[in-house]
């Protein structure tokens, strides 16, 4: 908690409202180390009340943000992303530990927070209208405005990424926000606040809510001072938020889970195949919305992939997420740990076989081994549900059609991966496989500046790129009759 000490003194964790720390009122939400399944700190939900409060906040510093000029708001972000970097260590240790994500991978995502803001400071002062050619004698023109208060889910496996992935476009199309991030994961998401606060952002633009999602977190989402949801998260909760969001008519975007395949054709670099294999689902503990849970492997060479994906699966060290040399880390929290062992379980009481891994490590905290399925159909649990952990279900197939045919059969659509040697081939399936991402000879290359986002049940809207940022506008026409002669309505 040094971090936290070292920015807030011996401030009990809370809500984050204008500038200061806001103790909540509702239940105790106790932090867990996940590495050691030690307590780490407990604070209490910050509720309705909380909630409240930062609307208020957040609609009042509104007219302070928008009140710069564009360019004005473009070097705040600027200040905001050299500030990140500034203290990329600081976050990265706080996120390690509560997330439980290896200290290399943490310091991977704070660094893309400070990316995030750098892109969109570029983005302020380039958000232009468009002059539409009407057959009037009218000139009109559009505007993009922003929506004013937005309102920010996100979950526990990334908390300090998402916040920013969200936080930067939102405050360069001139919105202000209250974010909630997951009650298990607060502390970066505040520290990020602060840290903006301190690099120029004014106080109340971003405000953090430390609380449950069915108390604080359904508070935001129908609060009618909220103009737009953005949710990050479960299907299950995906679900809720759209429905409350169309109940008080918000307009919201859902950036949800994924059961990405991972497609692994005869004619490519095998070693280089299995290796992105063993990234797409171990690394972060497959805790990843677009984790590569589907192997796909074509029959000639399935074997082979399946054993050498399991000795590398073996080998990935596997420790404390502050050590430099740990690969893989816990699991978060118990709760999915349980969900994992349950679904794993399940898969092999019904005649699935563990080629590796398949029971919890017996060590404190909550870690679970690499694990590789085989003997699943496609259409099993295992291989349907989002597992949201380092299992990897591997199916054959035979021909290009017939990969394609299993990459679609699936609820969602977020990712999705093609290893091949042929130029051709690799086309001809990225075209065809039916989600937000796909890539070719590669797998989780993610960038701020490229577009995100599910299809089906993996979500709707983008994230990243002009698109995110487009998400965060709403056009405005506007008609100007340059005939003064000309005839009104009615003819008057
Ligand atoms: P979750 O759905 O349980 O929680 C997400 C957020 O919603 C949290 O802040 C939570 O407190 C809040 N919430 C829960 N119930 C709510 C309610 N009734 N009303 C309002 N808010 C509520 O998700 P999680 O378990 O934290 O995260 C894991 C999931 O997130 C996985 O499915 C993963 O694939 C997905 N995810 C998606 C992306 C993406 O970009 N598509 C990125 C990361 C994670």
């Amino acid at each position: 908690m040094t971090l936290w000490n070292d920015t807030f003194g011996d401030q009990t964790v809370g809500s984050y409202i204008a500038g200061d720390i806001v103790e909540g009122t509702g239940a105790e939400v106790d932090l867990v180390d996940p590495a050691t399944e030690q307590p780490l700190l407990a604070y209490r939900d910050g509720e309705s009340g909380a909630v409240d409060q930062a609307v208020a906040a957040a609609e009042a510093a509104g007219s302070t943000w928008r009140g710069l000029t564009a360019s004005e708001r473009g070097r705040v972000l600027w200040a905001i992303g050299s500030a990140v970097r500034s203290n990329i260590d600081g976050l990265a240790r706080l996120e390690a530990q509560i997330v439980g994500k290896p200290i290399k991978d943490a310091v991977a995502e704070t660094t893309k927070v400070a990316e995030m803001f750098e892109y969109y400071a570029g983005w302020a002062d380039k958000q232009h209208g468009d002059v539409i050619p009407v057959p009037t004698s009218h000139l009109t023109y559009t505007v993009r405005e922003p929506y004013g208060v937005v309102a920010q889910m996100t979950p526990w496996n990334a908390p300090v990424f998402t916040a920013g992935w969200q936080l930067a476009p939102a405050l360069a199309a001139g919105n202000t926000v209250v974010l909630k991030p997951s009650e298990l994961t607060p502390l970066t998401s505040i520290l990020l606040a602060r840290i903006a606060e301190d690099a120029g952002l004014p106080k109340g633009a971003v405000n953090v809510i430390a609380g449950f999602g069915p108390t604080a977190g359904n508070r935001l989402v129908t609060h009618p001072g909220i103009a737009k949801v953005v949710f990050v998260g479960s299907p299950e909760t995906g679900r809720l938020i759209a429905a409350a969001a169309g109940q008080n008519l918000k307009p919201c975007v859902l950036e949800l889970g994924g059961k990405s395949a991972n497609i692994v054709f005869d004619d490519g670099d095998l070693a280089r195949s299995v290796g992105g294999a063993a990234g797409a689902i171990f690394s972060g503990a497959g805790q990843s919305c677009v984790a590569g849970s589907r192997l796909l492997v074509q029959e000639k060479v399935y074997g082979e992939v399946i054993e050498r994906l399991s000795a590398l699966a073996s080998s990935l060290r596997q420790g404390s997420p502050l050590g430099v040399e740990t690969q893989v880390g816990p699991i978060q929290n118990r709760t999915q740990l349980q969900q994992i062992s349950t679904k794993v379980g399940a898969a092999l009481s019904g005649g699935a076989q563990a080629v590796t891994g398949g029971s919890r490590v017996e060590r404190p905290g909550f870690f679970y081994p690499p694990t590789i399925i085989d003997g699943v159909a496609n259409s099993d649990p295992i291989a349907r549900e989002e597992v949201f952990g380092p299992v990897v279900v591997a199916i054959p197939f035979d021909s290009e059609e017939e990969a394609i045919a299993l990459a679609n059969d699936t609820s969602f659509g977020l990712a999705g991966a093609v290893w091949t040697g042929s130029v051709g081939r690799a086309h001809r399936v990225a075209a065809q496989v039916r989600a937000g991402t796909v890539w070719v000879n590669s797998y989780k290359t993610i960038n701020v500046m490229a577009p995100f986002g599910g299809f089906g049940d993996s979500g709707f809207g983008r994230s990243s790129g002009q698109d995110g940022l487009m998400e965060y506008t709403q056009a405005k026409a506007v008609w100007v009759e340059t005939d003064d002669k000309a005839a009104t309505p009615f003819g008057y």
